[in-house]
């Protein structure tokens, strides 16, 4: 059983009948030993990390060989899951030579909102962020203290976004309105949002804002059609001065769910009120999405991030381990910019991951921890595949000859593998439609569009399609 929080142990020989051990264990003797832990794991791991990860964690339980510690969010259980519970246990070890498992369990117990860091004020928090959905666990909706402008780091491939979503941030009224967001995964879409999110909420803490996925939308706009209380559900997001939808390519092709967002973000622009999208595409790019929603959403600023540069990815990857208390050698630094460069999302993978390596080996990160901790992260990135491998190996794949992908030809037999191609160039380089198009005799960058539309229709509704795709993607991907 569980408990809610520390306070609240009382007689731990009521709760645990099946212990022997924590029989004897007083609510002070609990206190007092995870004390001392907090204290030894804030010595091991420095105040920041220590801050960020362990100082909020709850003391549940303690059963024969287990502690159980409660998370205030998914992110935190993962991640103290991931990187700090064997730390946990050997400290918890020292208090009790029985403890074999630690256990972190999400126990949204005393559920405030997360304050950003550097700035613990003591106000309540007024950032209105949207309820989890029944059963729809996203982290929350919640606002990451760690997304901000501070801990944003800034190159030539962001200097952009990150300037206009300042922008956005410190003006009373809608400087840009839509703020567009796009670019592809892993690159801070996310991060620029939420840091606006936190910024509004630090200097105008009477406007409402509220950040959501589009997917949570659309969830909540179906369940309010369901409830027929469609009238509440548009009150609700008509009533707010900052609406923020994240990736709202998922709604692309959901009719219903595009029709009411149109109407939302009009009646809100209408009123002045400051909307903020990000997506993976630019408006124009959307597939899916109605005609003139698309223009509606070119309508203000549309800002683009573009993959990471090598001085960006060497000053994030300081940046991150400074963070996580890991001492990197420059020449590592370096080796990680040149060899990671899919995006950010992978190089904090690949920090903590030396984290964790170098909190349990005491020992200095060289070049050659690097190949031994990230060898699969290594193999991935030396391959970058071509749209001429891609050609070659689809038409291998459907026995026709390398030169069909050029030709003008358009009989079936030719056409799909054709498309096949250019869907595949689409996802697995990073190759625009146009550059594509010319890869393929020339061909203008709305027939490749057209291609990459039809595939993923298709992929959708024939298994055997998506079977040779799985196939000819392992095939790219193997060698
Ligand atoms: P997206 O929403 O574009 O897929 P995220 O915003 O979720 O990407 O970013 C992925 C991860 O990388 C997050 O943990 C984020 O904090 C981090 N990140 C991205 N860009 C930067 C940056 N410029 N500086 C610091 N961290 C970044
Ligand atoms: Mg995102």
């Amino acid at each position: 059983m569980a408990l809610k929080d520390s306070d609240s142990i009382n007689s731990p020989a009521q709760t645990h009948q099946n212990s022997t051990e924590s029989e004897n264990l007083t609510t002070a003797a609990i206190e007092d030993a995870w004390g001392r832990v907090q204290q030894r794991m804030k010595k091991n791991l420095g105040d920041t990390v220590w801050k960020s990860w362990i100082r909020n964690l709850k003391f549940l339980e303690k059963t024969e060989n287990r502690v159980v510690l409660g998370a205030e969010t998914k992110l935190v259980r993962t991640r103290v899951s991931s990187q700090f519970a064997d730390r946990l246990r050997a400290n918890f070890k020292l208090e009790w030579p029985d403890v074999d498992h630690v256990d972190i369990v999400l126990s949204r117990g005393a559920a405030s909102l997360p304050e950003s860091p550097k700035r613990a004020s003591d106000q309540p928090a007024r950032v209105e962020i949207s309820a989890p959905l029944d059963g729809y666990d996203e982290f929350g909706g919640r606002l990451d203290p760690r997304m901000t402008f501070e801990n944003f780091i800034v190159g030539k491939s962001n200097q952009l976004a990150y300037a206009a979503a300042m922008r956005t941030a410190e003006s009373e009224s809608p400087v840009f309105n839509p703020f567009f967001i796009h670019g592809g995964v892993g690159l801070g879409k996310t991060h620029l949002m939420h840091a606006i999110a936190w910024e509004i909420k630090k200097r105008f803490s009477r406007r409402r804002v509220v950040y959501l996925s589009a997917e949570v939308f659309m969830h909540r706009f179906i369940k309010a059609l369901r409830h027929k209380n469609t009238m509440q559900f548009k009150e609700e997001f008509r009533s707010v001065d900052v609406l923020m939808v994240d990736d709202v390519q998922f709604i692309g092709g959901k009719d219903s769910t595009q029709e009411e967002f149109f109407h939302t973000f009009n009646a809100l622009i209408d009123q002045n009120k400051q909307i903020i999208i990000s997506a993976d595409k630019s408006p124009t790019d959307l597939s899916g999405m109605e005609e003139r929603l698309r223009s509606r959403l070119n309508w203000g600023m549309v800002a683009d991030i573009h993959p990471t540069t090598f001085e960006l990815r060497m000053g994030i990857i300081q940046a991150k381990a400074e963070l996580e208390g890991l001492d990197l050698p420059d020449k590592v630094i370096e080796f990680l910019a040149h060899k990671i460069t899919s995006n950010v999302r992978e190089l904090e993978g690949a920090i903590n991951r030396l984290a964790a390596y170098g909190m349990l080996i005491n020992a200095p990160i060289t070049i050659d921890t690097v190949h031994e901790v990230l060898a699969d992260v290594l193999r991935a990135s030396n391959r970058q595949v071509s749209v001429g491998e891609i050609q070659r190996e689809v038409a291998r794949h459907y026995n026709i000859r390398l030169d069909e992908m050029h030709s003008k030809r358009r009989s079936r037999n030719i056409v799909q593998p054709r498309q096949v191609a250019m869907y595949l160039s689409k996802t697995l380089t990073t190759s625009s439609y146009p550059e594509i198009g010319h890869q393929f005799g020339g061909r203008d960058h709305t027939t490749v569009m057209h291609a990459v539309g039809k595939v993923e229709k298709m992929l959708a509704e024939d298994p055997v399609l998506a079977e040779d795709m799985a196939m000819l993607k392992s095939l790219l991907n193997a060698g």
